[in-house]
C-alpha cells in the first residue's frame, strides 16, 4: 500500500479518532498482523504528546486453538489482572484512551461450537465490565478503526490473489475513510460530521415518540424511542470534555429505542459476522420490545445463541439511520465487518444501549436507564436492516407523522 497514505490514515485515526491528549496514555489493541500500523499509530500518538503508548496484541489463530482445545471452565475463568491491565491506566493521573484496530478474518471461528464461543466471550465481557463501562459511557476517548489483513481481504475480494486483495481493500478503506493524497482528512471529516449533526439536530427538534420502518422485503417495524432520547452522530465527548470519534468510518445517526416498545418484523439486509461466523438472511419478530420469533437462512442456531446471551439480548439498544447513498454502500463492497457494513445500511443493535443516547444518561445507573427504556445486556451487536427502498416515518408526541427517509435517503 501507499506508505504515505497509511501514515496519514494512522495520524488521522490517532488525532481525530482517539484525540489523545498530552500526558495521556494511549492503549492500542491490535491483531498481530497489524503490528506495523500499531507502530505508526504509536508514533503519531507520541507526536501528539501522549505520555506513553501501550500495545496489547491479539492473535485470532491462537484464540481459535484455545476455543478448540481449551476446557470451557478454564476459558471462562478470566483472571482479574486482565481488567486491571486497563483500569491501572485509566485510573492513573494522566488517564488513558483506547484505540481498537480491527483486521479480523470474518470466518476465523467458523465451525467452532457456537455455544461455547458465546459463553467464553460472555465471561470475558462480564470480567471486563468495569473497563467496558469506560467506553460504553464515553468516560474516556475511544476509537475503532480497521486495516486489511490477508484472510479478511480474501473474503471481501475472493476473485483476487492475496496481495491484490489486500491492496484493493486498502484502497477502499482509504476511500470510505476520506483519506487521499490531496486533501486533509481532518477537514474532510469536520465537514461530513457537520452534515450528520444537522440531521441529528433536526431529529432532536422533532422529539419523536416512535419511528416506523418499512421495506419491500417485508420489514415493517415500529420502534418506540426511549424517554428523553438524544439522536447522536459521529462525535463523542469524554467525561473530561475531550471530543473524539468512536468509529472510523461512520455514517450513522443513532439513538436509544425504548426496549419495551418495539413491534413488528425486520429482515436482515447484509450478512453479519458474529463471533467469527456469518449469519445471513435473518428475520426477527418483535412484540413489546422482545424478540418472539427468529429465523435465518444461514446460521440460525448462532442467531439463537446471540439472542439467548442474557435477559437483555432479545431486546434492542440502538436504532441507527444510514442513507443508501453512504460511501460504504456506494463502494458496492460487502466488508464482512460490522464497523464498515453497519455504515452501509440502517441498523438495530441487539443488547445494550448507549447511556449517552438519553439526556443525563451517562450519570445514571442501569435501573434508571431501564426506566427511560435504555436496554441493558452484556452484548451489543449491530445488524443491518436498511435497504434502498426503505421508508421511515416518525410519529411526534402530538400524533403527527413526519417523513424521515424516502427510498433509502434522508427526507430532509
Ligand atoms: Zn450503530
Ligand atoms: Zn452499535
Amino acid at each position: 500500500m501507499d506508505q504515505n497514505l497509511m501514515k496519514k490514515y494512522a495520524e488521522f485515526v490517532v488525532r481525530m479518532g482517539t484525540n489523545v491528549q498530552p500526558g495521556q496514555t494511549l492503549i492500542i489493541q491490535s491483531p498481530l498482523e497489524a503490528a506495523f500500523f500499531a507502530r505508526a499509530c504509536a508514533k503519531a500518538a507520541f507526536e501528539a504528546g501522549a505520555a506513553d503508548v501501550v500495545v496489547k496484541y491479539s492473535d485470532d489463530k491462537l484464540s481459535r486453538i484455545r476455543y478448540e482445545m481449551g476446557e470451557e471452565a478454564a476459558l471462562c475463568d478470566v483472571k482479574p489482572h486482565l481488567e486491571r491491565s486497563y483500569l491501572d491506566y485509566v485510573e492513573s493521573e494522566g488517564g488513558a484512551c483506547v484505540l481498537n484496530i480491527h483486521a479480523d478474518d470474518p470466518n476465523v471461528f467458523a465451525g467452532i461450537d457456537a455455544g461455547k464461543l458465546n459463553r467464553v466471550n460472555l465471561a470475558r465481557r462480564t470480567a471486563l465490565a468495569n473497563w467496558r463501562e469506560y467506553t460504553m459511557n464515553d468516560r474516556i476517548q475511544w476509537c475503532v478503526a480497521a486495516i486489511p489483513a490477508p484472510a479478511w481481504a480474501k473474503t471481501v475480494f475472493p476473485g483476487l490473489g492475496e496481495e491484490e486483495a489486500v491492496e484493493k481493500l486498502w484502497q477502499v478503506i482509504f476511500e470510505v475513510c476520506r483519506v487521499d493524497a490531496q486533501t486533509d482528512p481532518v477537514k474532510n471529516w469536520e465537514h461530513h460530521v457537520a452534515v450528520m449533526n444537522a440531521h441529528a439536530d433536526r431529529l432532536n427538534q422533532l422529539k419523536l415518540r416512535s419511528i416506523h420502518m418499512t421495506s419491500k422485503n417485508g420489514t415493517d417495524l415500529t420502534v418506540g424511542l426511549a424517554e428523553d432520547h438524544i439522536w447522536e452522530s459521529a462525535g463523542g465527548v469524554s467525561e473530561k470534555g475531550v471530543p473524539f470519534m468512536p468509529n472510523i468510518p461512520t455514517e450513522e445517526v443513532f439513538t436509544a429505542p425504548h426496549c419495551m416498545h418495539v413491534d413488528g418484523v425486520v429482515k436482515g439486509t447484509r450478512p453479519y459476522v458474529y463471533n467469527g461466523q456469518l449469519i445471513e438472511g435473518f428475520s426477527v419478530t418483535f412484540k413489546d420490545g422482545l424478540v418472539v420469533a427468529h429465523s435465518a437462512e444461514k446460521n440460525e442456531a448462532l442467531l439463537g445463541e446471540l439472542l439467548d446471551s442474557d435477559a437483555g439480548a432479545r431486546r434492542i439498544g440502538e436504532i441507527a439511520l444510514v442513507p443508501a447513498s453512504s460511501p460504504i454502500k456506494k463502494s458496492g463492497v460487502l466488508f464482512y465487518n460490522t464497523l464498515f457494513d453497519e455504515n452501509a445500511a440502517c441498523h438495530i443493535a441487539f443488547g445494550a444501549g448507549y447511556p449517552g443516547t438519553v439526556k443525563g444518561g451517562n450519570a445514571m445507573n442501569t435501573q434508571q436507564l431501564l426506566e427511560k427504556g435504555v436496554n441493558d445486556s452484556a452484548i451489543h451487536e449491530d445488524v443491518m436492516v436498511g435497504s434502498e427502498d426503505m421508508t421511515i416515518t416518525g410519529l411526534t408526541q402530538d400524533g403527527e407523522t413526519v417523513a424521515i427517509f424516502e427510498n433509502g435517503e434522508w427526507a430532509f
